[in-house]
């Protein structure tokens, strides 16, 4: 029975760190920012403890698992005053689930490995739902007897996990998910409008053309709510111009050319403006005109 941390109690993290304890049977020692979040995950769960800090945390772990926000939060949680890596244990291995830039997973590994700790960056892909599930998809990168180790773990709330090369390549393919799926986002929006502007059945619509070429597991999870105009499930806007502020730059050292990108994550921007920064991607299609369901209903929160 591995002794294991976990950083972060988010939207994510929280069910993550449950799949991990019902399923590996681990002791766990929980740390939340917020301390009320992992209070409430111990007294959920029945077992665990919870701690001040991430270096309290993780101090005794073989394993310590952190799902926080962005690249600072990550150096916080890592290297600050009160970080995790001030306190594992030689042979030690981190685990990070956030999604984060390529840079960053560098200089964690590279800073691990001065203390003589395994590092894993391990960005996610399936959303809230996927992670409440426990079928995530896992795009991992790092040394590849680290990663041996750690993977038994990571399946316990993950369908699919790869290592796919020394660290950083967990990153770089999380952007490679993101670009393929900015643009696809904006096509489906485009699709739906056009579908009710031109007087069509939109479910008959879906049905029929979710058998063919056109079909995405955006089109069969989202067009609904889409049509709908209702956009509370998970993956926020604000998540995603993170996420496309960090593939652009990666793009822009090694040349690549994202124009479709660049024009969505402008697009999300707009969504930003228009107060929609917590409503989830598929909100993109607020932005095109739509007179033909003017006046139906409209409130993007409602269930
Ligand atoms: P979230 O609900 O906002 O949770 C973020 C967690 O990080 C919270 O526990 C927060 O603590 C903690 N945190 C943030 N900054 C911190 C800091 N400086 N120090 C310590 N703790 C800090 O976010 P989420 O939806 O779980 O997403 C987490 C990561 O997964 C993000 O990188 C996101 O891009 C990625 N991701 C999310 C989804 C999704 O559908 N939500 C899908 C794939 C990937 P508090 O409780 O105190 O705020």
């Amino acid at each position: 029975m591995a002794k294991v941390a976990w950083i972060g109690l988010g939207v994510m993290g929280y069910p993550m760190a449950g799949h991990l304890l019902a399923k590996g049977a681990h002791e766990l020692a929980v740390y939340n920012r917020t301390r009320a979040k992992a209070e409430a995950w111990v007294t959920a769960h029945g077992t665990g403890t919870h701690h001040a800090t991430p270096a309290d945390a993780a101090k005794n772990a073989d394993f310590v698992f952190a799902c926080v926000g962005n690249d600072d939060d990550l150096r916080q949680v890592t290297l600050g005053p009160d970080g995790a890596f001030s306190a594992m244990r030689r042979g030690a291995i981190f685990i990070d689930h956030t999604t984060a830039s390529a840079d960053v997973a560098r200089e964690l590994s590279a800073a691990a490995a001065e203390r003589g700790l395994g590092f894993i960056d391990a960005p996610v892909s399936g959303g809230q739902a996927g992670a409440e599930a426990g079928q995530l998809t896992v795009m991992c990168g790092g040394d590849p007897t680290v990663y041996r180790d750690a993977e038994p773990l990571i399946l316990t709330f993950a369908k699919a996990a790869r290592l796919m090369g020394p660290a950083g390549s967990g990153q770089l393919t999380k952007m490679v998910n993101q670009i393929a799926i900015a643009g696809l986002v904006q096509g489906l929006s485009e699709a739906i409008a056009f579908a009710e502007n031109a007087g069509l059945d939109v479910p008959a619509v879906i049905d029929t053309i979710s058998k063919g070429a056109a079909q995405s597991w955006q089109m069969v999870n989202r067009w609904e709510t889409m049509h709908a105009r209702r956009f509370d499930f998970g993956f926020a806007v604000d998540w995603m111009r993170k996420d496309l502020g960090i593939c652009l730059a990666e793009a822009r050292r090694n040349g690549s050319a994202l124009p479709i990108a660049t024009t969505v994550d402008g697009l999300y921007a707009e969504v930003q403006d228009n107060g929609g920064g917590r409503w989830d991607t598929s909100s993109l299609i607020t932005l095109l005109p739509s007179p033909a369901i003017q006046g139906a209903k409209r409130d993007p929160h409602a269930k």
